[in-house]
């Protein structure tokens, strides 16, 4: 197997190597690495020149799958301050908010880097806002290792409730505390037609949005959740997973429309239509 595909595994690539119980471990490869798990320790001379899902044995002879990571293993296993958006989340985001290549997104606060991370593999061009010095660099750097595009991505040190300052963008995405502040600045920032988004932890916080979107030119407003259940399934033991995430956020999106229209504004979208 090893050696005879052109896409191997390479020294300065991450991969992620997982045990049999499903523990996720994400590692950059190096030459003369070694990983040192519960299961004993990984040469990552190994994991070189190997194919993404080989399976490795460690010293204590117990098999490891080593694959390349996915955006959600990034998440999960990236440096994080603030709570980052769930993959589950992110997913529906990106549709709902109908994000794609060129779109000028303004990301406002940027947190870890998670959902830059998913615009910037859609191809968007992001301009993040982040009050915190601290959560910036660490969001480039986590966005810099995981996708790269640092040309199509800026993060600036700035409180996006103070205004805007672009004008012209495609979407406006914010997971931030207030963002009923930001509505009056999204009216002059986004083109018309186009798409305000914001994830919340708490229906008291899309209360006091909604309220602020009827007084704005925002209308077609929709508010979910994102309610994802896995499923255990093995021989004939077939049920839903004991345990499942909750409530993470509520997504409420709107279009910027030519005037405040009263009847397009009691319109309320749900995303099942
Ligand atoms: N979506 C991010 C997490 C954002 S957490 C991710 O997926 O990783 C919320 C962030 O908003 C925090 O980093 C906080 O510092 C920032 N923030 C809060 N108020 C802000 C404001 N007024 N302007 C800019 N950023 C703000």
């Amino acid at each position: 197997m090893t050696g005879d595909h052109e896409d191997v595994l390479a020294a300065g690539e991450d991969v992620v190597f997982y045990d049999t119980k499903g523990h996720r471990h994400l590692v950059r490869l190096r030459e003369d690495g070694h990983y040192h798990m519960h299961d004993g320790v990984i040469d990552h001379a190994d994991a070189i020149g190997n194919i993404d899902g080989a399976i490795l044995v460690t010293s204590k002879g117990v098999d490891i799958a080593v694959v390349r990571p996915t955006l959600s293993d990034r998440i999960f296993e990236m440096p994080r301050g603030a709570q980052v958006i769930y993959p589950k989340d992110i997913g529906s985001i990106l549709v709902q908010a109908d994000v794609g290549p060129g779109m000028s997104v303004l990301e406002a606060g940027v947190g870890s880097g998670a959902l830059s991370m998913a615009l910037l593999r859609v191809g968007a061009v992001v301009h993040g806002y982040e009050l915190r010095e601290d959560f910036a660099s660490r969001a480039i750097a986590n966005v810099e290792r995981a996708v790269g595009g640092l040309d199509r991505y800026t993060v600036e040190l700035r409180d996006v409730y103070e205004g805007i300052g672009l004008v012209n963008l495609d979407r406006i995405l914010l997971d931030l505390p207030e963002p009923w502040r930001v509505v009056a600045h999204a009216e002059q920032a986004l083109k018309p037609g186009s798409i305000l988004l914001a994830y919340l932890p708490s229906i008291d916080q899309v209360m006091h949005l909604r309220q602020a979107l009827l007084a704005s030119r925002f209308g077609l407003v929709s508010t979910y959740e994102v309610l994802q259940r896995g499923w255990y399934i093995e021989d004939r033991s077939v049920r839903p997973d004991h345990r499942m995430v909750a409530h993470t956020g509520f997504i409420t999106t709107a279009r910027l429309l030519a005037s405040n229209h009263r009847k397009f504004k009691h319109l309320t979208l749900s995303p099942g239509r």
